[in-house]
């Protein structure tokens, strides 16, 4: 492929990935988003593979590499289940940082294209930040993967004066930074690059460590901006000018997105970058399963629920990371179009934050096919929960938990929440009293108008559906 043809390909690609961008921002146009994105990518990798960069010789290494990669991935998008998404994106985030770091070192100890002067400077003070980012990146990425998947605890592990730590470990690697860029080897190089490699992988390490539970969306959001700017680094070491605009552009959306989040949760997106500043309003999470339970709770029936569903006017159904874990979804969907055609007026509430990845719910439901024009944000349906007959939540704890607005000394203290207490009967549906992803009590589950339907969510809403249909 000629050098012309391959910086066409690379435009129309870099074109198809701004059009995989907006289509992505509405549900209604995202397969069309996904299409998008996925023949601008197949077009990027051809015309990169084929490109005048590539000796035949290494075309062999490539394909036999895509095969490996591509089986890997396919397995894994295989076998993923719904819930474990959210680990599976952090996984893939670590891994584009891993490569910016691989990256960075073969570009350093490659020496078939000599540079001189203010050139060699700026490849190497690219080098320099592509590994940085990438270390934090990589490390980072892979304790939000424990975190996420449960493997490492929720709660903050914050550090004695860990802010000053921080600070001197960024002192340090710029320090360092200018070592490197002033040695005349690779060998007098590669101390400082392996010094601050070490420090960067420590940095993400401490940075997710020291966020707590009700905190992680932004981290995730966060960890994806990261894996956009590495890649945007890996593409000036590389000089491919393609993958500069694609990390560009998923840096930045990731970006947006931590700011989203951020005003989501009613945090300060540079304190929680910094690591463990937002946690300093709030008590740290209790740990263990659940927080001290405070009061009796009045259970129901899925029979009962049926009936108040019955007598409703007006329902709003809240769902959470529970639904997804149920698998609900689709029994949601058919409770929804029974009561619909009953003519009950019956919406959705979506928390910014619900579940475990940003869109989480919105990708269930579209998925079980809910209409989107009855699919409402949080700020959207907020007002209506006074006049509403019964608010019914599926799988949800942190994002209905009225002590976000009650009690200061919560951690998740501030967070805007689903009024849900509010209807005239709340409905909530969980397998027990435990506490949800920030580890908090909830006083929600306590309310006189409360109601507590315990079981699968699954199963409880196919004992509702069928009561309702008898
Ligand atoms: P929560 O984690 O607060 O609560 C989920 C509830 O679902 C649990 O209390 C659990 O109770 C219940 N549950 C679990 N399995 C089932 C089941 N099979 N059937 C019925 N209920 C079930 O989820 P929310 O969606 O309310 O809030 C999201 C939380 O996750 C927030 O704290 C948010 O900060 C955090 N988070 C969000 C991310 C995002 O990007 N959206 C990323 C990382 C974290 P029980 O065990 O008793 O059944």
């Amino acid at each position: 492929m000629s050098g012309n043809l391959a910086t066409v390909s690379y435009i129309g690609a870099t074109i198809l990935f701004i059009l995989s961008l907006g289509g992505l921002s509405n549900p209604e146009s995202s397969r069309r988003g996904n299409l998008f994105g996925m023949i601008g990518m197949a077009i990027a990798v051809l015309a990169t593979v084929f490109g005048p960069r590539v000796t035949s010789a290494g075309i062999p290494w490539i394909i036999g590499a895509m095969v490996v990669g591509g089986a890997v991935g396919l397995y894994a998008a295989k076998v993923v289940k719904m819930t474990q998404m959210p680990e599976l994106v952090a996984l893939m985030h670590s891994l584009v940082g891993l490569a910016a770091c691989l990256v960075g070192y073969a570009s350093y100890i490659d020496t078939s294209t000599p540079l001189a002067g203010a050139e060699k400077s700026i490849h190497e003070m690219e080098i320099y930040v592509g590994i940085l980012i990438g270390a934090v990146t990589f490390s980072g990425s892979l304790i939000a993967f424990g975190k996420l998947s449960g493997k490492i605890g929720g709660s903050p592990m914050l550090l004695p004066a860990r802010h000053w730590m921080n600070l001197t470990g960024l002192l340090v690697v710029i320090w360092f930074g200018r070592e490197f860029i002033n040695a005349h080897t690779i060998v007098d190089g590669m101390t400082p690059l392996i010094v601050m490699t070490v420090i960067a992988l420590l940095f993400g390490i401490h940075m997710v460590m020291a966020i707590g539970g009700a905190d992680m969306p932004v981290v995730v959001s966060m960890l994806n901006s990261y894996s956009g700017w590495a890649a945007a680094a890996t593409g000036f070491m590389l000089s491919n000018d393609l993958l500069i605009v694609v990390g560009a552009l998923v840096g930045s959306s990731g970006a947006i997105l931590s700011y989203i989040m951020c005003r989501a949760m009613n945090r300060n997106f540079i304190s929680v970058i910094a690591g463990g500043f937002g946690t300093g309003g709030g008590t740290p999470a209790p740990k263990g399963d659940a927080a001290q339970p405070a009061g009796e709770v009045v259970p129901i029936s899925a029979v009962e629920t049926a009936e108040l569903l019955k007598d409703a006017k007006s329902v709003i159904i809240v769902p959470g990371y529970g639904m997804a874990v149920a698998q609900a979804q689709h029994t949601v969907y058919e409770i929804t179009k029974y009561l619909r055609e009953k003519g009950v007026n019956i919406r959705f509430g979506i928390h910014p934050v619900a579940g475990r990845m940003p869109g989480h719910m919105n990708v269930l439901l579209a998925e079980a096919r809910v209409p989107y024009d009855i699919v409402m944000e949080m700020d959207e349906l907020n007002d209506d929960f006074p006049t509403t007959d019964v608010a019914m939540v599926i799988g949800a704890n942190d994002i209905v938990n009225p002590a976000a607005q009650d009690d200061p000394s919560s951690p998740i203290a501030g967070m805007p929440v689903l009024e849900v207490w509010k209807a005239k009967t709340s409905i909530v549906m969980k397998r027990s009293m435990a506490s949800g992803y920030a580890g908090v009590d909830n006083p929600l589950f306590y309310k006189e108008n409360n109601r507590m339907l315990f079981g699968d969510a699954k199963k409880m809403l196919d004992e509702v559906l069928v009561a309702l249909k008898s």
